[in-house]
Order: structure tokens, then C-alpha cells, then sequence
């Protein structure tokens, strides 16, 4: 069916550029208490295999548990086709292979949007996806297998919400559930050193970035926002829903209620200060973020409302006017999409390790600037000001005037393209043809990782890095990014990211114990023509032999002594959290998994690890023999070591969960 010459018309109709895939509304439960399923609208693939397996993405339904392969969906099958997917059942696993994918695909295809390029993971690598990977109360995207694991558990039996107690609940059908591994996944590709936990931020940068998109995504279906608006009369802050989080994962662990709230707590300048637990300091920026999309949102349909209102603004009780719920709907929807683009954009300006918020923030508002730079509708003003409310704001910034908080341009004009520096043209053109040189793809790549990196030797100073020739320079990656800007032209940028691991400074037992690398790193944000625009150095101190060889005023100096204050925030931080709290040291593991029990197991929960291999999760008829399984798909089954999985929850049964690295 993925070739043309399949169809039975002559002459040949063109394959569609679009799939539709019904899903469910956004888990089992709200669809049956809405009767509402959605349906997205997703690229056509037009050798998609069964699983479903993809270029980007391959479904793995096995289930380690029970030794099992299900079936795998045909998506091209043509009773499929002919009715937008499979009908969203709990009891076919393939209808669950099919919203993974689907909800999968959405969202990166969003990110493609925004990033103005072709996502790609790392050279030929694809996401596996396992619907039905273990049975706990978590989902979690693993690094380190290059998949996400979506966990199965039976409702809370004492008080499982609107579900049955003790029926078994898939994260695996939970839209919310699924953006929000994925983003992590898409967010480690981006940046794959934000696993390293350096500071109290980056576990929560990866978690605040997950939650964001995954509630953004609720905007891609314009009913559901109509029937907020609805049902907040028209104002949005009132509707719980749709500013809230995985509804039936929350309802049956007993909580009563979603698991999150993007709306959260009213502003607290002092909330964000007074925690250091990753996830509390995320949801202060989703509460930050979402309170600027709310105010963003008020000024955008004011007009509307004193329009149908005989200029009151004040609406009467009772139900609002369908017309103008379906314009307000509209100004939500593009609200939520110009916020869900800054956030996008801003994280090829975000550093290459150790990021906190306040880099989050002056990120999002340098990205902006370059491609709105009057910014008439107050958008970023509204951002820094809903940030600053909540206690968000960068270190050692003067102000919180727009000029204060962009990004350092060069102290001294830079470029990647001076006289021996860096042959851009093959990048580009590899971009252009949807190759990405950091991956195995075209050997183009040797080549410029090897000018890149002498260019970064040659400048290591004004990048905020050390010029010593025992530490090398690292590309971590370079890409090309086509974006459009207000006045509708594209304008292609350059972004580099350089690390560099300091071994001098690890030799020195500043991370003993920790197991953690001690990297500096400077992302470059560059023209075309190789002009370097801005840079974002986090920096380590000079040794002392290099650090005589700098002339005074030189700005290597300033990165010198921001080194230090880094290096020494490190050593707090590490051993702070030695004592406080486990958690996040155990994190500072090279490659730990990125959830850390976001999901809220509880581990002394019998109910919550409590295993039930002997009750089959389907009916028979969709347990598949292996030996009639596409090749690819026990392929990726090899590749991912399930088994191992299974031991180690097996061990978890005993105490902790399985992504829990401090077990
Ligand atoms: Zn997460």
C-alpha cells in the first residue's frame, strides 16, 4: 500500500501528504465521561511498517511481563485507512500501538514547526516506543535504551476516581502521558547533557519543557478549546481541563484528581527560592509561563468581549454566544501557538550544559527578539513580567529590561567563517537536504566537526573556554534552523555547540563521588555568512598557567571568574544535596534516566508494584508468534534488553520503581 503502483487506479493517484488517527480525548476515562474521541492529523509515511515502524519511530509491543509479542497494527491496511485508524479501545492493544504513534508523531512534528528544521535523532537512530513495557505506575523515556517505556497498573482499589477499582489503566493511552515522555526524548536529542543534574534546574527544565508541551498540545484540537471557552465564559484561568494534566492517571492512584495543574498556585515571588526540589522549581515556570499565556490570552479577545457586550466587556450569566466562543477559541489557540513557538525556538539558545531557568528566560526572550523584535503585542514584556512574579529571574543581570537580558554578543567580532574557519556552504546544503552532520549520515560531518573544532580552539578564550591543548573541544552539534520572521521573510541561522570536559578539574575531586563529568560548554548562535550573533558561555576557571597568559580587560577574565562562581555553586549544590535529599545526587549518574518517580510512585504502595503476570492484558486472539514478525521489530526488541527491564523491576517489586537510580 506505500507504493503507489499497489493502488488499483490507473493512471496512479498520488499518495495523501496527510494520516488521520482517531485518539482518545486525552485518556480512556475523559472520553467516556465526554463521549468524545480527537483525531489528529499527522504526516503521511509512506512506507510505514507494521508496529507501527516509521523513519522516526518504531512500536515495540512486547510485553515483558508476560513474555509476550501483540500483534502489531497495519495503519495502511485499507479498512484502516478508510476510517482515520483503529476505534480507541482499551481491549486491542494495536488501537494502543496506534495512539502511541499518532500522539508521537504530533508532537514532533510541532517541534519540526518551530525549530524551523527536520528533527532527526542521532545518525540512523529511531524512538522506540513499548506500549506495555512494565507493570507500575510511571511511563519514563531511557537514554540510554533510546526508547520510552509506558508502564500498566491496576486502578487504586480503595479510590480509583471515575474508573473501576483495581481496572487496569495503560499510560500508555494517555495522550498527556505520551507528549510528555516524547518531549523529553526530542529535549535529550537537543541537549543530550541535560541528564547531567549540575544544578537544581535541570531536571526541572527537562520536566518543565515535558509538561509544557504536552498541555500545548491540547490546542491542536480548536473543540476541545471551544468547549473551555465555553464552558469558562470565555475566560480560560476558570477551566480546569484543559490547563491540566493526565485526568485519569491522577483519578486512579488515588489522588482524586489530574495529576497537575498548569495554572497551579497564585504568584508567589518566594515559592521558587524556597525549594530546590527539580519539580517544584518546573511548576513554578509552568505556572509562570501559563499566567503570561492567560494575560496574552485577556488581551487578545478584550476587544471581542466589549464588541459583543455594547462595550461593557462584561459578559451576562448564563451561556456565551457560540460566534464569539468560537473567535475567543481562535485568539486561545493562537496565543497558545505564538508561546508554544518562543519556547521552541529558544532551545537552540539555550546553553549546552547546566542550564537553569533564568537561561530558559533570557533564551526564549533573545530568540524572540531576533524574529519579533518590536514585539507589538507585549509578549515578552508580559513573559519577564509573570516570571519575575513567581520568582524566576537569571543571575547577575542589572535589570530586567528586555536589552539586559538578551544573550552577550561577541566582545570582539567573530566569525566561523574567517580564513581557515569553517566551510559552511556543505552544512547548509546538508541541511537543506535533511541531513544532520552530527549523525552517522554523509561523511561531509569529519569534515567539519574538524574545522569547527579548530576554529573553537583557536578562539577557545573569547568562547569561555580553555585554549589548553590537553583538554579538546567537543561539537556536540551543529544545525541549521530556517525560521520565518514577523515581516513573513525566512532567516536561517547558524547554532553550534561546543563542550569541553575539564579532566584538570575532575583530577581535582570537585564531583568525587558524584561520577559526574565536569564540562564547560558554549552554544554560538551565527548568520549564514558566519557572523557570529551571540554566544552562551557556562564556562570553568582558567588554570593558573593559562589564565597569566590573558592580557587585563580581556573578556576570557569575566568568563574566568564566572567559571569560579559556576565551579563553586557546583560544589555547594553537590554536597547540599548529599545530605537533603537523595534524589537528586543519585541523578548526577553519567546517564541517568530522565524521570525521576515523576510519575509519583510509591514505592510502599503494594497496590502500586504488585505484579499480575498470570492475568493476561488481552484476549488471546492478539498474542502474535514471533516468527511472524517483520525482521525490524525483534530487531528493536534485541536492541532495547526488555529483559534486563524485567529483572529490574522484578528487584523493584522489593522496594524501589525501576527508573528510580537512587535504587
Ligand atoms: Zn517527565
Amino acid at each position: 500500500m506505500g507504493d503507489t503502483s499497489a493502488g488499483t487506479n490507473r493512471p496512479a493517484v498520488p499518495l495523501p501528504a496527510r494520516r488521520r488517527l482517531r485518539t482518545f480525548a486525552f485518556d480512556p476515562m475523559s472520553t467516556r465521561l465526554s463521549g468524545r474521541f480527537l483525531t489528529l492529523d499527522i504526516p503521511f509515511e509512506p512506507d510505514l511498517g507494521p508496529g507501527p515502524a516509521g523513519d522516526l519511530v518504531v512500536v515495540v509491543d512486547y510485553d515483558p511481563v508476560r513474555r509476550l509479542w501483540y500483534e502489531p497494527v497495519h495503519l495502511d491496511d485499507p479498512a484502516v485507512l478508510a476510517q482515520d485508524g483503529l476505534r480507541p479501545v482499551e481491549n486491542d492493544p494495536r488501537a494502543h500501538q496506534q495512539i502511541v504513534y499518532a500522539v508521537t508523531m504530533s508532537v514532533i512534528e510541532r517541534f519540526e514547526r518551530y525549530l524551523g528544521r527536520r528533527f532527526r535523532w542521532r545518525g540512523t537512530a529511531r524512538l522506540r516506543l513499548v506500549p506495555h513495557a512494565f507493570e507500575e505506575r510511571n511511563a519514563f523515556f531511557d537514554a540510554t535504551r533510546g526508547a520510552v517505556l509506558f508502564g500498566y497498573y491496576e486502578a487504586d482499589r480503595r479510590d480509583p476516581g471515575r474508573n473501576l477499582p483495581g481496572q487496569m489503566i495503560f499510560t500508555c493511552l494517555s495522550s498527556d502521558m505520551i507528549a510528555h515522555e516524547v518531549t523529553h526524548a526530542i529535549i535529550h536529542r537537543l541537549r543530550r547533557y541535560y541528564t547531567h543534574a549540575t544544578n537544581p534546574d535541570v531536571y526541572g527544565c527537562h520536566e518543565a519543557f515535558a509538561d509544557l508541551i504536552a498541555l500545548f498540545q491540547h490546542f491542536v484540537h480548536r473543540d476541545v478549546v471551544l468547549e473551555a471557552v465555553a464552558a469558562g465564559a470565555a475566560d480560560l484561568g476558570r477551566s480546569t481541563g484543559l490547563l491540566a494534566l493526565a485526568h485519569e492517571f491522577g483519578e486512579s492512584s488515588g489522588r482524586g484528581t489530574s495529576l497537575r495543574s498548569a495554572i497551579g498556585t497564585p504568584p508567589d515571588p518566594t515559592a521558587f527560592a524556597a525549594t530546590r526540589e527539580p519539580h517544584r522549581r518546573g511548576a513554578c515556570f509552568v505556572a509562570a509561563l501559563f499566567d503570561a499565556f492567560l494575560a496574552d490570552h485577556r488581551r487578545a479577545s478584550a476587544d471581542l468581549l466589549r464588541l459583543a457586550t455594547g462595550g461593557s466587556g462584561v459578559l451576562p450569566p448564563g451561556a456565551i454566544p457560540p460566534d464569539l466562543a468560537r473567535r475567543v477559541a481562535d485568539e486561545a489557540v493562537a496565543s497558545a501557538d505564538r508561546l508554544l513557538a518562543m519556547i521552541v525556538r529558544a532551545i537552540d539558545y539555550l546553553p549546552t550544559v547546566d542550564v537553569t531557568f533564568g537561561d530558559v528566560l533570557r533564551a526564549i526572550v533573545t530568540a524572540d527578539r531576533t524574529f519579533h523584535p518590536d514585539d507589538a503585542v507585549n509578549l515578552r514584556a508580559t513573559l519577564v513580567e509573570c516570571m519575575r512574579s513567581r520568582g524566576i529571574r537569571p543571575d547577575r543581570v542589572t535589570s530586567l529590561a528586555e536589552e539586559s537580558l538578551l544573550w552577550p554578543r561577541p566582545a570582539q567580532p567573530l566569525s566561523l567563517t574567517e580564513p581557515d574557519g569553517v566551510d559552511l556552504a556543505p552544512v547548509i546544503l546538508a541541511a537543506t537536504r535533511n541531513l544532520d552532520p552530527t549523525g552517522e549520515a554523509g561523511l561531509k560531518g569529519e569534515q567539519v566537526f574538524r574545522q569547527v573544532t579548530t576554529w573553537a580552539n583557536r578562539h577557545a578564550l573569547e568562547l569561555g573556554l580553555s585554549p589548553d591543548p590537553a583538554l579538546p573541544i567537543a561539537l556536540t552539534g551543529i544545525h541549521v534552523a530556517y525560521r520565518r520572521t514577523q515581516d513573513g521573510q525566512t532567516l536561517p541561522e547558524i547554532v553550534v555547540q561546543l563542550t569541553q570536559r575539564r579532566r584538570d578539574l575532575e583530577a581535582s575531586g570537585v564531583t568525587s563521588g558524584a561520577d559526574l563529568p565536569l564540562l564547560a560548554g558554549t552554544t554560538v548562535i551565527a548568520a549564514v555568512d558566519g557572523r557570529v550573533e551571540y554566544l552562551v558561555p557556562k564556562p570553568f576557571p582558567l588554570s593558573a598557567d593559562v589564565l597569566a597568559t590573558v592580557p587585563a580587560g580581556h573578556v576570557a577574565r569575566a568568563h574566568h571568574e564566572a567559571g569560579e562562581r559556576r565551579l563553586a555553586a557546583l560544589r555547594d549544590w553537590l554536597a547540599g544535596v548529599d545530605e537533603a535529599d537523595a534524589r537528586p545526587r543519585a541523578a548526577a549518574a553519567p546517564v541517568p534516566p530522565v524521570h525521576v518517580g515523576r510519575w509519583e510512585i510509591d514505592p510502599a504502595d503494594p497496590a502500586a508494584t504488585k505484579s499480575h503476570a498470570d492475568r493476561p492484558l488481552f484476549d488471546p486472539v492478539f498474542v502474535a508468534d514471533p516468527a511472524t514478525l517483520p525482521g525490524s521489530l525483534a530487531q528493536a526488541l534485541q536492541s532495547l534488553g526488555l529483559r534486563k527491564l524485567t529483572r529490574d523491576a522484578d528487584a523493584a517489586r522489593g522496594g524501589a520503581a525501576p527508573d528510580d537510580p537512587s535504587a
